[in-house]
């Protein structure tokens, strides 16, 4: 037990995503001592907003989300009471997805609510992190486990801090990295493989369509593109267009500048559009190493055989948003059981 936590359980979360921050705030709440670990400069892994000129944002990772277990509505209802979350498309605005293929609209047949943050898509993951203790800018390289602790290892070998119980977060590639020294969890995540995603970001000084707020794209070497400036509570006096490639793409494309990529993406998505070409005010490419978890599990946490180390993420518990969330939370549940 650390001696500077007087008798409370002290617990390491590693990522600052979703199901990390679910897991830190509830077992906060429980009296846990929570630290919060991040690689990155800020809380939102793949929920993610970029900062874009002039004084615009995009989201370059998740689009939206649905919510289909009790649990998670229950949640997404408190949240949209909290506005902190909106629904997206709006259909009071006429607002509405379809399906492009060779310039030619579709309708798109799904009709589940969907639903983004605001005024961004990281505003849950920042209203979660608020009193908890985040150490951002932090990469954790190994745990390894001492006299019935689990220590959390720079990539040099120094002992970052220790803990009582250890909470990963992580995709399954970073997770396995992690666990080295756990065979036993280690062999529960080998099989998740996670698909990579090439995203653009383009600004065009006015809108573009009003045909479409969304639209999944068929037999293109892109997936999806997004109007992003037509969510709720975004920026919109310049139109915003998110554009994500496939995975197969991304993969053949993996190594070539930005510049190459995003100058592809933009040609195809005139053509699959069907929208006249125009000059963009500003392009900006991103990478998506591990994005979406082409065979998740079905679970909703993985323990380590002592019950030191949890295993929490989308790829855990069928992918998405809305598995990072029931995954953070059960873990945090599990934790909490006397
Ligand atoms: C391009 C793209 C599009 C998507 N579209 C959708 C969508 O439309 N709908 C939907 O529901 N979902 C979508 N998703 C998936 C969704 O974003 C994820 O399911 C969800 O955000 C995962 O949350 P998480 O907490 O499990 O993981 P993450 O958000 O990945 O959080 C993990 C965190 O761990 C940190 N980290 C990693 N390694 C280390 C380390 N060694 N040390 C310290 N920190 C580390 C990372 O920086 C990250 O912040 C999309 C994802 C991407 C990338």
């Amino acid at each position: 037990m650390n001696p500077a936590s007087h008798g409370r359980t002290t617990v390491g979360v590693i990522g600052a995503g979703l199901s990390g921050l679910v897991a830190a705030h509830e077992l906060a709440k429980h009296g846990f001592l929570v630290t919060v670990f991040d690689k990155s400069r800020g809380v939102g892994g793949r929920m993610a907003t970029r900062r874009a000129e002039p004084e615009t944002s995009f989201d370059h990772g998740a689009q939206y989300f649905t919510a289909r277990d009790p649990l998670f509505e229950t949640r997404v209802n408190q949240w949209v009471d909290e506005g902190l979350v909106a629904k997206w498309p709006d259909a009071a605005k006429q607002q509405r997805f379809v399906v492009l293929k060779d310039g030619l609209i579709q309708r798109e047949s799904r009709s589940l609510p969907r639903f983004v943050g605001t005024p961004a898509m990281n505003s849950v993951c920042k209203f979660l992190a608020v009193g908890l203790e985040v150490k951002k800018q932090t990469r954790i390289d190994r745990l390894v486990q001492v006299a019935g602790q689990v220590e959390l290892l720079d990539e040099d070998g120094m002992t970052i801090d220790k803990f009582d119980r250890v909470v990963v977060s992580t995709p399954a590639e970073q997770t396995a990295e992690l666990l080295v020294d756990s065979p036993d969890l280690k062999e529960r995540i080998t099989p998740v493989s996670m698909s990579p995603c090439w995203a653009m970001m383009v600004t065009f000084d006015e809108p573009l369509t009003d045909q479409w707020v969304g639209a999944f794209l068929h037999e293109s070497i892109l997936s999806w593109t997004a109007r992003n400036s037509t969510k709720p509570g975004r920026n919109s006096h310049c139109e915003q267009i998110v554009v994500h490639a496939t995975p197969e793409w991304t993969e053949t494309h993996w190594e070539s500048p930005s510049e190459v990529v995003t100058e592809k993406m933009l040609q195809e998505f005139w053509r699959v559009t069907g929208i006249q070409p125009r000059r963009p005010i500003a392009v900006q490419g991103h990478r998506w190493k591990y994005a979406i978890a082409g065979d998740p599990l079905l679970d909703r946490y993985l323990e380590s055989e002592h019950g030191r180390i949890l295993v929490c993420g989308d790829w855990v518990c069928g992918s998405r948003v809305e598995g990072a969330f029931l995954s953070g939370w059960a873990t945090a549940q599990k934790l909490s059981q006397p």
